[in-house]
């Protein structure tokens, strides 16, 4: 599962057991729940790694 895109207030995601099909998530919840697969994640750790990657990877600093 991974986030797709950022937008205010919400972020949307794409899950592996669905590729393209994506679903959206309240930027304040603590857990995202796919809809298809009913499979959890922790939003921080989605956050981080989109944040990582919208910065190439060059940096660790994921303070955003
Ligand atoms: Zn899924």
């Amino acid at each position: 599962m991974q986030i797709v895109d950022s937008r205010p207030g919400c972020y949307m995601l794409e899950c592996e057991c669905a590729r393209g099909e994506q679903f959206r998530a309240e930027r304040l919840t603590l857990t995202v729940e796919c809809p298809h697969c009913g499979r959890t994640r922790l939003t921080a750790d989605l956050v981080a790694t989109w944040v990582l990657r919208a910065r190439g990877g060059m940096s660790a600093d994921a303070a955003d």
